[in-house]
């Protein structure tokens, strides 16, 4: 990205960190978008390659795999490379697990979770997704009606379905907003981590979309899944507060990749203007 003004609010260790996402985008990335954009999703191997350079977690503990630096800029520079690559689906991919399900385990996960799903998620491991939308619910949240109440062992049972959902189809865990007590309305939310190959949890292949041709949305349905309560995460009924808390870095992480793709396109097409020619001059000569 060519600068006009100069940026500020980076720092040395920023840089630094930029370089080794350059070189992430250069190898792991580029190279394969086109094939990614023809299978519908990226490879598996890409995320493991971010996790072995330290891009996934960035913000989380040392002690369970992250890169202990809770400081957003570095979530924001890797969406700022990824766009070089012309490939917003992978922009959408990482920023699922550092944006939106890492800080969701860093601030409400036990030490259990996080061993089991943040760990793996800083190393590239596993990959997760979050489900929120529904058929019925998507700008308004309180119309989700998937439920989950609990069974005499003590276990969720989930019922209810999921649309739109990002990372939905490769994910190995996905954080998925039920109620759990459909008697105390949006104090009745909780969030449960339902784990590939639990029984009952299906997942429909990737739906077909207008642009970010290489990201997996997908719909997932769940008829009797039961998940157990220790997969509860944080308190029960308290799932709503959590969105309404979490919700601020995703907005913000869209918004910067949506800026850095905007950019990326400005820059092309200033080349391009550069270097066309009619009617005798280059574009950019006939203002
Ligand atoms: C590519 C993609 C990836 C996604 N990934 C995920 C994911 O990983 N997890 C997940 O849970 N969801 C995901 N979503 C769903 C996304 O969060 C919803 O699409 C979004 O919340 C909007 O919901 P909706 O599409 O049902 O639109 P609606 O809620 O039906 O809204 C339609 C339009 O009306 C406007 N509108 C709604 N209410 C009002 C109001 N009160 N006043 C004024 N305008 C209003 C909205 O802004 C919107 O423009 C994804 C969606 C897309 C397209």
């Amino acid at each position: 990205m060519k600068n006009f003004l100069p940026r500020t609010i980076f720092e040395e260790e920023h840089d630094m960190f930029r370089d080794t996402c350059k070189g992430f985008v250069e190898t792991e990335v580029r190279p394969h978008v086109d094939r990614w954009h023809e299978q519908g999703y990226s490879d598996r191997s890409m995320f493991k390659a971010a996790g072995d350079l330290g891009l996934l977690g960035i913000t989380s503990p040392e002690e369970f795999g992250g890169g202990g630096m809770p400081d957003y800029r570095f979530n924001a520079i890797l969406s700022e490379e990824l766009a070089e690559a012309d490939c917003g689906s992978v922009i959408v991919s990482l920023q699922v697990i550092n944006d939106l399900v890492i800080p969701y385990l860093e601030r409400f996960a036990n030490d259990e979770q996080k061993e089991r799903f943040l760990r793996p998620l800083c190393a590239g491991d596993k990959i997760a997704a979050i489900a929120m939308t529904e058929p019925g619910a998507g700008a308004d949240l309180a119309g989700i009606r998937s439920t989950a109440p609990k069974d005499e062992d003590g276990n969720y049972v989930l019922n209810g379905s999921k649309t739109f959902i990002s990372n939905g189809i490769q994910a190995d865990f996905t954080i998925v907003v039920a109620i759990t007590d459909p008697s105390k309305g949006r104090a009745g939310v909780s969030l449960l981590i339902v784990e590939e190959g639990m029984e009952g949890y299906t997942k429909a292949a990737p739906l077909k979309k207008v642009g970010l041709k290489a990201q997996d949305t997908a719909e997932l349905s769940f008829e009797d899944v039961k998940v157990p309560a220790e997969n509860l995460l944080g308190e029960e009924g308290a799932g709503f507060g959590y969105l309404r808390t979490n919700l601020a870095q995703e907005r913000v992480s869209i918004a910067v990749g949506s800026i850095a793709t905007s950019r990326r396109a400005f820059d092309l097409v200033y080349k391009h203007s550069q270097e066309r020619k009619t009617f005798g001059n280059r574009l950019v000569d006939h203002q």
